[in-house]
Parts: C-alpha cells; structure tokens; sequence
C-alpha cells in the first residue's frame, strides 16, 4: 500500500507518479554540503548516471545543477556556442522553438530545419543542410513533449559524424532518459540533457547532463568566457569532478534532499537490466497506442516509428476540445494534459505514461487510465 494520501494518478509527460521510496527520501535530515556523507551520495549519483546515460568512456563528464530541464538549454548555449557561432535546431514540435529561442539569448545563430506538425526531420533534410553551412552544434529532441514524435538518434549521429565531423550532436532527453533506449558512447552523442521529474521519476528541481570528453575540449577551446555565470561550466567542472572523487567541494549550494531522492530513483531503476525498463514501457506504450486506435482516434505522430514509447498524444474526435474532457478524466481519478503544440494545441490531449506508472505491477495507473479515456468520450458524446 502507498503511502501517499489519495489522489489522482498524474499521467502527464512530466512530472510522473513517484514512487513512496523516492519521496521518503527528501525528508533526510540536514545535512553539510560539504560533509562525507553528503559527498558520497552525490558521488554515487554521478556514478550510476553513467550507468543510465550507457557511458563508459573515462573522460564523459556528468553535471546535475539545481534547476528544471530548461536550465541544460541555458547550459549547452552559454558553455559550447559562442555569440555569433551557428546552430542547428531539429524541430519536430514547441520544444525546438524554445531550445532556438534560449541560443538567441545568448546571442548565437540558430537555424530550424521543421517538420510538418506529427513528424520529424528527414535524414537527407539534415544531410542536406549540414553540407550548406558549418554549424557548431546539431540538436535534436529525442521525444518532442509537444507533439509524441520520437527521433531516431543513432542514424542521425553517424550522419553528423559523417557529413560534418566537428558538429556537436546535443539531444533534448527531458522526456526521454528512463523510458527511450539512449546509448551515449556506442551512438557518439556529445550532450544528452534532462530532469530529474520526467522519466527518472524525482521530483523537479535538477538538470541533468552528460557531456562527452569532445565536447568538454570545444568547452576549454573557448575563445571567450561562459555567457552564463551560476550555469558556466568553469564553475561546475571542477566541482563534479571532486564530488566524483569524494573530495568536498563548493561553487553554490546544492539540494541534498533531492539528491537524495534522485540517489533512490536511480538505485531503483539501476536495480533491473536497463533493456527491461524499455522494454517495459514500450509494452505499455503499444498497449495504449492500440487502445487509442482501436477508440477511432489518431495520435499526432502517425508513423510507427515516429512514436514515443513514455507518451501518446491523441487528437480529440472533431467538434470536442480538452476542456471537454479532462474533468472528467480527473473524476475517474487520472490527470491527462492538453496540447501545446501552438498551432493545434485545442485540438489533442497528452498522456504520459512513463516511470512506476508503467514499471510497478501493483499500480492500476495504465488500465484505469484507458479505460477512462473510453468512457469520459462516450459521455460527452462520443461514438466510436
Ligand atoms: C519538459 C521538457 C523540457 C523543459 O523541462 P523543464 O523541466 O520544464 O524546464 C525541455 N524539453 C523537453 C523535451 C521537455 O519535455
């Protein structure tokens, strides 16, 4: 039995339901930041997110900041562009929009490559504009929250390697790292960026990355100084590295208690093979796509292979809009969230299903939710 008070299962794309054992673990009490016991938890914090991340490589370079997923944005710009630098945006929904928009904060050139809405970037697209222009950085987002499209990053990566061998290859992983197989060294990524509240399953306030031994060189090649100071690597670097070594070590306090409970998510998820944490959630994820099929309605991502396996985004029968139906999905006890995509967002509703919604067998979430979603249509009206 849990042993949190009643309430709705939140089925969002982020933040998740949290496990009782992560959320026990905030309410450690104070502690030094500077102490050996606090230093050895962020130690192994460090440690098992190399294990997540599938790195091995000697000289990847984790960094958790305090902050939520936007603030690994803000880090990528400020630490591997320089102002005036180029870059390429893959837009497959909102959440390029913004990446582009934080890179232009910082005074660096970014180009979109877009997608019709549902779909993402073709290989010859991006080969295409690769051999145009020399750009610093590629991004892609693995899974665009906006719209349930997921990129396929390892084709994408060789071809980068290929065609442009200098460009850094950044991934958006906020919603994907947890529920999306991502093999950092094998693949030849650079920067997979995240927070703690999607698919890890802790709750917000910590940006996660994993930075590669390349990327931290172009970092140190720097002609001009960080454009951020409490996100400037120079700050982080040495201090991730003596957490790391167990050596304490101070730029700006941390959270312990959330470090504390990202400690417990990842021993969780670290506790089983990671093949079986995707394979888990692309069970459910299919489960759900067939439900959603078979109820005669789309999701937005229409091709097999477009389609996230930690969220569905599904297009409302014509004539019925979000607010129609999500208060009645809160009452059958499961909270679903409405567009984002700027240009459609009226028209379709999110479900998240990531994390111990999908990987703790003693929780009804999935089933309750889809068997809500039939019936809070069928009241406003629905015929399937
Ligand atoms: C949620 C999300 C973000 C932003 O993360 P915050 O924690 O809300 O700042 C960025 N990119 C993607 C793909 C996301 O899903």
């Amino acid at each position: 039995m849990s042993s949190q008070p009643p309430h709705p299962a939140l089925l969002i794309p982020g933040p998740i339901e949290f496990d009782d054992a992560v959320l026990q673990s905030m309410s450690h009490f104070s502690e030094s930041h500077v102490g050996a016991p606090f230093v050895n938890t962020f130690s192994e914090v460090l440690a098992s997110l190399r294990k997540l991340f599938q790195t091995t490589a000697p000289d990847s370079q984790p960094f958790v900041l305090s902050g939520s997923g936007t603030l690994g944005w803000d880090q990528v710009a400020a630490n591997l562009a320089e102002p005036g630098e180029e870059v390429l945006v893959l837009h497959a929904g909102y959440f390029a929009d913004s990446f582009a928009d934080c890179f232009e904060t910082y005074g660096v050139k970014a180009t979109q490559l877009k997608a019709a809405i549902g779909d993402r970037p073709q290989l010859d697209e991006v080969e295409k504009a690769l051999k145009e222009r020399k750009y610093k950085i590629l991004t892609v987002t693995h899974v665009d929250t906006s719209t349930g499209v997921l990129s396929e990053l390892k084709e994408l990566s060789e071809l980068v390697h290929r065609v442009s061998p200098e460009t850094l290859v950044v991934v958006d992983g906020v919603c994907s790292v947890g529920c999306e197989e991502i093999r950092f060294d094998d693949w030849g990524l650079d920067v997979v960026l995240t927070a703690s509240q999607k698919a890890i399953g802790c709750p917000a306030g910590l940006s996660i990355l994993m930075v590669s031994g390349r990327a931290i060189e172009v970092f140190k090649a720097r002609k001009t100084r960080p454009t951020s100071y409490f996100g400037s690597w120079k700050n982080w670097l040495p201090i991730m590295q003596n957490y790391e070594a167990k050596k304490p070590s101070y730029f700006a306090t941390p959270s312990p208690q959330l470090i504390h409970a990202l400690h417990t998510s990842l021993t969780q998820i670290l506790s089983r093979p990671l093949e079986q944490r995707f394979a888990d959630h692309k069970a459910a994820s299919q489960k759900i796509k067939k439900a959603v099929a078979d109820l005669g309605l789309k999701q937005l991502a229409s091709k097999p292979e477009n389609q996230a396996n930690g969220m569905t985004a599904i297009y409302l029968p014509e004539g019925i809009a979000p607010p129609d139906v999500l208060p009645s999905l809160a009452k059958k006890g499961v909270i679903f969230a409405g567009g984002l995509h700027k240009e459609i967002a009226t028209k379709y509703i999110r479900f998240g299903h990531m994390g111990v919604s999908v990987t703790d067998p003693s929780r009804p979430d999935i089933n309750t939710a889809i068997e809500a979603l039939k019936n809070s249509l069928v009241e406003v009206g629905y015929k399937a």
